[in-house]
């Protein structure tokens, strides 16, 4: 379904419906709460007892089993707890790229189904000195920012890394992200672009904002402050300068892009943008729920938890983030 028809008022379902039907066995491995002992504990079904060749099912953020035998003999379909639907998610997209199909990691992201956009000019926007007196000269906090431990490149490159991450996790998660996002599941490679683009954007300018230079100090909901429809319009009208030329910029088709968009792609964008935070925030409030029922929701969490650092969710490459997928290629070419 096109983004178009979505804003056409025929929302897609975003369910985010993936099935994956199981080559062989699957033990899941059980801990005891208060013992901490583990086990592997094997799938079956509960009707009939088959084991091979069940069918995993996600929708929403909820996941079903369903049984191998045909509806007259079983077929019986059955909700399970212990397999997410952000698991069984990537498991389809293993089967799909043909992959060994293994259980990933229940809150990590092992594969990332984030989509790259190929494009012929992937040149940078440079940071010509008129615009540079005019909008603001390199300030403290970007001076800060790029010289931060671990923060070698400019700050929206850090950006970028830290948007990379967030919807990795969000597109998994949410069954609306993975049917907007996922190529495979009706997705448009620029529509995850853009998102991720779009969070890149509020990322720089909450930290900004803020006065946040290590940008894993920033709190969820200052990010999600500049994505409320008010303050999103500066989003795209945003340019990020560094004090290093080289690490800073946009590409120039992302400029003609925001630019040029369409009010309903820029809304999409908006939207999806928006969305892959909302999940974070959601994520975090329950993570680190501590159980206290007699406090609010918001009161009962960890002050860390809030933070960026604290949605470091992916597995690939020893958990580093990728500060190189926006600019990597054009280190040299920005004018
Ligand atoms: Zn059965």
């Amino acid at each position: 379904m096109s983004k178009d028809e979505y804003n056409e008022g025929h929302v897609r379902d975003g369910m985010g419906q993936a099935s994956v039907t199981l080559g062989g066995e699957l033990h899941v491995q059980q801990k005891d709460p208060l013992t901490n002992e583990t086990w592997l504990r094997l799938i079956t079904c509960p009707q009939c007892g088959a084991s091979s060749g069940i069918t995993l099912e996600a929708r929403y953020q909820s996941s079903v089993a369903i049984c191998p035998r045909p509806s007259g003999e079983c077929g019986r379909a059955w909700s399970i707890s212990h397999i997410n639907a952000f698991q069984i998610r990537q498991m389809l997209h293993l089967a799909t790229s043909g992959q060994a199909v293994a259980l990933p990691d229940p809150r990590r992201v092992t594969v990332s189904l984030v989509p790259e956009l190929i494009e012929d000019d992937l040149s940078l926007v440079g940071d010509p000195p008129h615009d540079r007196a005019r909008n603001e000269s390199p300030d403290t906090w970007s001076l800060i920012a790029g010289a931060t431990f671990g923060q070698h490149d400019g700050p929206f490159a850090v950006s970028t890394g830290w948007a990379r991450e967030l919807v990795a996790w969000g597109m998994l998660v949410s069954g609306s992200l993975y049917d907007h996002l996922y190529p495979p599941a009706g997705g448009s490679v620029v529509d995850a672009h853009m998102t991720q683009l779009i969070v890149a954007l509020a990322i720089y300018q909450a930290s900004r904002r803020n006065d946040v230079p290590d940008l894993s100090h920033l709190h969820l909901e200052h990010l999600a402050d500049e994505l409320d429809t008010e303050r999103a319009s500066q989003l795209r009208a945003l340019r990020p300068t560094s004090p290093r030329r080289k690490s800073g910029g946009l590409r120039r088709s992302d400029v003609h892009r925001l630019e040029h968009a369409a009010p309903r792609e820029w809304d999409l964008w908006h939207r999806l943008a928006a969305e892959v935070v909302a999940v974070h925030c959601e994520s975090r409030l329950r993570d680190s729920d501590t159980g206290d029922s007699s406090r609010p929701l918001a009161h009962r969490v960890k002050p860390w938890a809030g933070q960026l650092g604290s949605r470091r969710l992916s597995l690939a490459r020893d958990g580093a983030l990728d500060f190189t997928w926006y600019q990597g290629g054009n280190q040299g070419h920005a004018g």
